[in-house]
């Protein structure tokens, strides 16, 4: 047994100390909240999710789906509380982001061989150690990192604003999955073209934050803020988060010219989150532009949608697809630090770096799972890619080899490649590793 240290109480952290603690070593999980919170949490509790309350899709057929089966296979921690506290969310995995956060934190604090200790780390720690302190890490540390392993990269990553149930109107709005997938999960709000066209107008002139470092450094494409992505053309929008594919408005029996969908975000019900709006707009602004969406127009902001900038190594020079750093065996990163994106990426880094630093400690050589699983291409991206252009990157099924005989169908194909990367899994893990 061995005593081992993982810094950053987030996703990846929560994933890798109760990894390591399930395969007997003494953890102490270091967590600077609440002493010292980062510019997204807002509580102290382990594993906080600071935007969506989605975790994406969980059909087969998806990439999110194929890393959670895989997630799932390794013994996460987070799906098997995500499993208690879901809410309604079409084929995704959506939960009650207090309950989960609530339900990860009791089951760490009463996992024997862990000691949460409630500080910030301001150095790099001595192996054996997994540091997965996230995006947003404290200042000091990602100063340490910078002066022991070189510049940390950076882009900007924007969270969607949360609005009260009772402060919507349910006569306007009306219940609806995207092609009929779900149970009425989504509350729609239709608009027609006059609506959409002066909705898109006042989003374009509206005023954002102040830039201070925001014009320098990149957006990432997945999380874009709605201003952004609206001011790329009139349609752009109607192409991506307020499509109408797929929604028959029951007042007209039509497609409606544009739709913005509004996710349950707790388990009773009383909170929406906007679907894709993101912004960093100031919060005036908000409130100005987002009530002229039909049935918000007394809407109330429980919380603002707010951007941050996200920092992460340059794996590709630092890491091993292991996830351990190749100048200090026994160190390893973990989570959105490595340079994934994503709740589930970052949980799913956590628990190989955690079996990766076990094996460490019993004399073993990490290993990484076959490039055809999900995580496996996933962390053989982050550490191989380019290191002069290097992005976080998502699950996507472009990571996973192509198959000899592909099905022609699509849907087929992405199945198939989903099965074939669960059996991977399977036997990687029946192999001992
Ligand atoms: C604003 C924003 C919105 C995002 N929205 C989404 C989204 O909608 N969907 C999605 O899938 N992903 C989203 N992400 C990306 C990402 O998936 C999440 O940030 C995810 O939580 C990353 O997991 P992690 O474990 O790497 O980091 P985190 O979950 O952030 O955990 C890191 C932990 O380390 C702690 N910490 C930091 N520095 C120190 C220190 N020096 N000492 C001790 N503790 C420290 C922090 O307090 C935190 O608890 C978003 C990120 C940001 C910043």
């Amino acid at each position: 047994m061995s005593r081992v240290r993982v810094v950053g109480g987030g996703m990846a952290g929560s994933e890798a100390a109760m990894q390591l603690a399930r395969l007997g070593h003494e953890v102490e999980l270091w967590e600077m909240r609440p002493r010292v919170s980062t510019p997204a949490h807002q509580t102290g509790e382990l594993a906080e999710i600071v935007c969506s309350n989605s975790f994406g899709g969980e059909e087969l057929h998806t990439p999110a789906g194929v890393l959670k089966a895989e997630m799932r296979r390794l013994g996460s921690l987070l799906l098997e509380v995500a499993d208690t506290c879901r809410v309604p969310a079409g084929g995704a995995l959506a939960v009650d982001r207090a309950e989960f956060a609530r339900g990860v934190t009791q089951r760490i604090e009463a996992q024997p061989g862990i000691r949460i200790v409630r500080d910030e780390v301001r150095a790099v720690p001595e192996a054996p150690a997994i540091v997965a302190t996230g995006p947003l890490t404290g200042s000091d540390l990602a100063g340490d990192i910078l002066r022991r392993f070189g510049p940390l990269l950076a882009f900007h990553d924007a969270a969607a604003p949360i609005v009260t149930r009772e402060s919507l109107d349910l006569d306007v709005l009306f219940r609806a999955d995207r092609y009929g997938r779900g149970h009425g999960d989504y509350l729609n709000a239709a608009m027609d073209q006059a609506t959409y066209d002066a909705f898109w107008e006042a989003l374009v002139g509206a005023e954002v934050t102040p830039g201070h470092d925001f014009e320098d450094v990149r957006v990432f494409e997945g999380c874009m803020p709605v201003e952004v992505m609206a001011a790329r053309g009139r349609d752009t929008l109607r192409f991506g988060p307020l499509r109408p594919v797929g929604i028959t408005d029951p007042r007209t029996g039509r497609r409606p010219h544009a739709v913005v969908q509004l996710r349950q975000d707790d388990t009773l019900g009383q909170l929406y989150n906007l679907v894709g709006f993101q912004t960093r707009l100031r919060w005036g602004e908000q409130r100005r532009v987002f009530r002229m969406i039909p049935g918000l127009e007394a809407a109330e902001f429980v919380r603002y949608g707010v951007m941050h900038r996200n920092t992460f190594l340059n794996s590709p020079r630092l890491l091993e697809a292991t996830l351990e750093c190749r100048s200090e065996p026994g160190l390893f990163f973990a989570g959105q630090l490595v340079g994934v994106e994503g709740y589930m990426e970052s949980a799913a880094a956590g628990i190989l770096a955690a079996r990766n630093l076990d094996r460490r400690l019993r004399g073993l050589t990490p290993q990484v799972p076959p490039p055809d699983t999900m995580l496996g291409a996933l962390v053989r991206y982050v550490a191989q890619a380019d290191p002069d252009h290097f992005q976080p990157m998502n699950a996507n099924f472009g990571l996973l080899p192509p198959m000899e005989r592909p099905p022609a169908d699509r849907r087929e194909r992405k199945l198939v490649m989903a099965q074939r990367a669960v059996s991977a899994m399977e036997r990687f893990m029946a192999a001992g590793s």
